[in-house]
């Protein structure tokens, strides 16, 4: 199939697909704030007041996996997760494309 065959909204999307793969990080999982106590018997989240706590959770291998995101990497963690989704989005409407693509050399 020559390149020149994809449509302009093909191509758009390959470009951004391509682009997000050379220049960045991606990441599947979701991320979840919990709110939790440490477990020290002084400390206010003992009273009521919560720690709260970012967690990045995958399932891999059928298994869910968890990992306690540090404050520090907060937005690297967040920017690399709204990535995936873009990759993802992005490969379903390629995906999707193709699919009608198909269908339509039957006719
Ligand atoms: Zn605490």
């Amino acid at each position: 199939m020559a390149r020149s065959s994809f449509t302009d909204a093909e191509r758009r999307r390959r470009s951004r697909l391509a682009q997000i793969a050379h220049t960045q990080r991606f990441l599947r999982g979701t991320l979840s704030l919990r709110h939790g106590r440490c477990g020290k018997p002084n400390c206010h989240c003992a009273r009521g007041e919560l720690h709260a706590s970012l967690y990045l959770v995958q399932s891999h291998r059928g298994q869910l996996r968890q990992w306690c995101v540090p404050k520090a990497w907060e937005e690297r963690v967040r920017q690399a997760v709204r990535n995936h989704q873009e990759m993802q989005h992005l490969i379903e409407e390629l995906s999707e494309g193709e699919w009608k693509h198909l269908l339509e050399r039957k006719e």
